[in-house]
């Protein structure tokens, strides 16, 4: 936890919401950059400063979905992603949805071992692997801007993995030598590695999805 949250006092991770995204429609398949950028909203909070919707103190009965998907703070009694104790620089954002048809898969939801990347890759498409945790709040950010992505680029495959926690089988492999979440690696549409983006590099992303 405090590696996390030094990391994001030193990169940054509490960034501005991006600017309002320009009117640009452009034939699909746009290149990434030339892509609007869907514009992060601030989600309504409640007096507990949780997103309102969401809160476990408004809406107790809500707590068994989050406890259900392993997303809970045993000592501060709220999701973890939500817990502002553990997680100081917590921003709640509303995603923007994710488009319909979107190539997305969860490869690890619990920080399962994945022994290799390769059999996940789709020949013919760009293949984001997008490792983070619940509690990341970069990783949302990413999150938004590839729902947005993906609206234009239907030869884009996402694949998910959810480390969980920085000790679980899945971290141990893939991520003793990534300090900072999101990590983010593309392969091209001929199978081929074309790079990796670690932390908050949205522009680094868009590069390597052209
Ligand atoms: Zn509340
Ligand atoms: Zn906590």
């Amino acid at each position: 936890m405090m590696r996390y949250l030094l990391l994001c006092l030193l990169l940054g991770c509490a960034r501005a919401p991006a600017p309002a995204p320009a009117p640009a429609p452009a034939p699909a398949p746009a290149p990434a950059s030339a892509v609007a950028r869907p514009l992060l909203a601030l989600a309504a909070t409640c007096e507990h400063k949780m997103p309102a919707d969401e809160c476990t103190v408004c809406h107790p009965e809500k707590s068994a979905e989050f406890k259900a998907r392993g997303d809970w703070c045993d000592e501060h009694v709220v999701p973890e992603s939500h817990c502002l104790l553990c997680h100081p620089e917590l921003k709640f954002f509303v995603l923007p949805p994710l488009p319909e048809g979107a190539d997305m898969v969860m490869v690890s939801r619990m920080g399962e071992d994945v022994p290799s990347l390769e059999p996940f890759v789709v020949p013919g498409k760009v293949t984001v692997f997008d490792f983070y945790a619940y509690w990341c709040g970069p990783c949302k950010e990413v999150d938004a801007f590839m729902h947005g992505v993906m609206k234009d680029r239907p030869d884009i495959a996402y694949r998910k993995l959810n480390i969980f926690q920085w000790d679980s089988p899945l971290a141990k492999r893939y991520m003793t030598n990534v300090q900072s979440m999101p990590y983010l690696v593309v392969y091209g549409p001929d199978g081929k590695k074309k790079g990796e983006v670690k932390g908050i590099d949205v522009d680094a992303l868009a590069r390597l999805l052209e």
